[in-house]
């Protein structure tokens, strides 16, 4: 991939190349596939993941937007958050609550909502770093043809789980999703006054070798040798490898990577900060770490009281 075009694949354009395509073309019926999938392939339409809410993220089951159907179509009404680039998508992939009746992971729909629909409302969020890469989404009685539901009614989740697999595997795949390179900063540190330091080269060691182990984890994914937790195994290491290059750029840098004299960030300070983001995104490294326990290592299910009663009847905060 040319720089270009990597650039072209991250940022906005991440969501929908990384996660949306693979999802429709696994769950979208013949047209949808050729409504949606070219705007995607071409790098024309920017989507977004409307998943979060307020009170669901690790626990994305219990969310509450409500999706209604009424005479051919889906009437919506609910809150998303930290949806990325919610601000430019033409397209977002929701998942609402349409029979909450059903246990948790039941009553879910998806669908590919138009972001240009009557009643969406998008307020940017402010980040560590400053930017404003992420949203809050409103959805006040927003309607929704049925033509663009993905998936059967109630296989919300399973349509989801399509999505998390492929966002936490290409969390891990690309740099261009925020993996951290190695490379600046042992180049950084070859020249720095520490480089005699055996402690110091023992922590470039210990980072070198995740890297490199990190890279032929994903090669042999590549050629075909995964399991169903593969994304949650790459995406824990990606991340947390990425957040201890970044602390040791920064310790490097010394006073100087502190702040500027514009008081701006500097590349070291802002990596840092912008690191963090990356062990919550796609699932928190300490639900990366019950999945890999519960389907790598065997371990117990994490008990769930709620498990098999109806979303109605669950107590929520
Ligand atoms: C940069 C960025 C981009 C994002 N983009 C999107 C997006 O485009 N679309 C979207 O829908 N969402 C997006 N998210 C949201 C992301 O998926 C959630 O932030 C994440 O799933 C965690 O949910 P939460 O923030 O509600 O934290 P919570 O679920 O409230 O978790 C808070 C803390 O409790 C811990 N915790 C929670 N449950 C457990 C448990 N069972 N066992 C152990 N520890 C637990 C968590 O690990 C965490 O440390 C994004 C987040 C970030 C940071």
């Amino acid at each position: 991939m040319s720089d270009s075009t990597e650039e072209q694949w991250a940022g906005p354009y991440f969501v929908g190349r990384t996660l949306i395509e693979p999802t429709i073309a696994a769950w979208g019926t013949a047209e949808q596939q050729q409504r949606y999938l070219p705007g995607i392939g071409d790098g024309v339409d920017v989507w977004c993941q409307l998943f979060s809410e307020p009170g669901a993220g690790s626990d994305l089951a219990s969310l509450a937007t409500r999706a209604r159907q009424a005479e051919g179509t889906w009437t919506v009404d609910g809150q998303k958050v930290w949806s990325s680039f919610a601000n430019l998508a033409r397209y977002g992939m929701l998942l609402a609550r349409t029979d909450p009746d059903q246990p948790k992971h039941q009553g879910i729909t998806c669908f590919l909502l138009d972001m240009q629909s009557p009643g969406v409302t998008v307020r940017p969020l402010r980040q560590l770093t400053g930017e404003e890469h992420f949203c809050e989404v409103f959805l006040d009685a927003v309607v929704v043809p049925d033509e663009a539901r993905l998936g059967p009614v109630g296989a919300g989740w399973r349509v989801a789980m399509s999505t998390l697999s492929a966002e936490r595997s290409g969390l891990s795949g690309s740099s261009a999703a925020g993996g951290v390179p190695l490379a600046p900063v042992l180049a950084a540190a070859r020249h720095s006054e520490g480089w005699a330091d055996p402690v110091l080269r023992d922590r470039l060691m210990t980072l070198l070798v995740t890297e490199r182990a990190l890279e032929l984890t994903n090669l042999r994914a590549q050629g075909g040798t995964r399991n169903s937790a593969h994304g949650s195994i790459t995406k824990l290491a990606q991340s947390e490898l990425s957040q201890r290059i970044t602390e040791l750029g920064y310790e490097l840098a010394g006073a100087a990577a502190a702040c500027t004299a514009e008081d701006a960030l500097t590349p070291e300070a802002y990596a840092l900060l912008d690191s963090r983001r990356l062990t919550i995104a796609g699932g928190t490294s300490e639900i990366q770490r019950t999945i890999i326990a519960e389907r790598v290592l065997g371990l117990d299910r994490e008990p769930d009281p709620d498990r098999g009663r109806a979303w109605s009847e669950v107590r929520r905060g």
